[in-house]
């Protein structure tokens, strides 16, 4: 019997490290990346056979708020990539379960659209290569392919020329939440502002931070986190500079904005450092919500198929 519903679960990510380069001439910038997928996770559910033709949206769970229903959203965007490619009319309706927070620099709209590029294949029996999903994921934005895989990944170029980085054991993380996103491309515009006449250098792989999670040592890793976008996101968001300070005095290992923010990272030694973490941040009135999670996970991964 043809298969005709497929869900996919698909992590959210944190940067271990952001390295931006110089703005180049068409606006973008050369990156140098340390990608962790973090337990965090977004269901997309594609079923065929309900709707007569072309694609229906809905979304729902935790996070609703802000994810568009119509053609802009990323996982409509890969539909249409996969039928152009593979001249197949793609007719299906689409539920994304949301807890990944919505632009909170976790890379939930490109996780979504990882989990429909692995759901459309699986449904339309179309077995991709992970070249071609790569290449699909690639021309949806820069955080897709790393979101196909998980795990953790160095990402260059755009930060979607992707190498497995060599990590060992668990990284426990609280992450304090804002209910109003920052916009990634306001982040990078501020961050070419307050870099104004500097002399910025090319990015490079920390080998540093390559050898703390080689070694499994989360207390150097956290102090080797890096984000070059965080001046930018904090002076955007000032408050977001009281939540670092916070995690810090209650004895975070590190404490990071999370790629282009406003979701803040804080890196523990262990679940139950992190359960006392929240409950600080919680208390400090500065944290809008407060959650825990844990990486690396796997990237974009069937769980249902019937
Ligand atoms: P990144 O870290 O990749 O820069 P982000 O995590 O800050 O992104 P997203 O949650 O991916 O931000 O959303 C950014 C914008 O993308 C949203 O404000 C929304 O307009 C649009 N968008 C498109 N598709 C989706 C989706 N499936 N889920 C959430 N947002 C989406």
């Amino acid at each position: 019997m043809p298969i005709k519903s497929v869900t996919v679960r698909v992590p959210a990510k944190v940067n271990l490290q952001l390295s931006v380069g110089p703005r180049e001439s068409d606006g973008y910038h050369q990156l140098v990346t340390v990608f962790q997928a973090i337990s965090i996770f977004d269901e997309v559910t594609v079923k065929i056979g309900e709707q007569a033709s072309g694609i229906n949206l809905t979304v729902s769970g935790d996070q609703v708020h802000g994810v568009p229903t119509d053609a802009s959203n990323l996982v409509v965007k890969a539909a249409e990539l996969i039928a152009n490619k593979f001249e197949i009319d793609i007719d299906v309706s689409i539920d994304i379960k949301k807890s990944i927070p919505v632009a909170g620099g976790m890379a939930g709209g490109s996780a979504d659209a990882a989990a429909a590029i692995v759901a459309i294949d699986e449904l339309y029996s179309l077995d991709m290569t992970r070249e071609e999903m790569h290449s699909i994921a690639s021309q949806l934005g820069s955080d897709v392919p790393f979101l196909l895989s998980g795990g953790t990944a160095i990402g260059q170029g755009r930060g979607d020329q992707l190498t497995a980085a060599l990590s060992r054991g668990t990284y426990h993380w609280v992450l304090a939440l804002s209910s109003v996103g920052l916009s990634t491309p306001a982040v990078y515009s501020e961050c070419d502002r307050l870099r104004q006449g500097l002399d910025i250098s090319e990015p490079q792989i920390s080998d540093a931070l390559m050898q703390a999670l080689l070694t499994a040592d989360p207390s150097n890793v956290g102090k080797l986190l890096v984000n070059d976008l965080q001046p930018a996101a904090c002076s955007l968001r000032p408050a977001l500079r009281l939540i670092l300070d916070v995690g810090q005095e209650y004895g975070a290992l590190g404490a990071i904005v999370s790629g282009s923010g406003p979701t803040v990272a804080f890196l523990v030694s262990d679940e139950e450092h992190g359960l006392d973490l929240a409950v600080a941040l919680s208390a400090s009135g500065v944290v809008g919500s407060v959650t825990r999670a844990f990486g690396p996970v796997h990237g974009a991964k069937v769980i249902e198929s019937h």
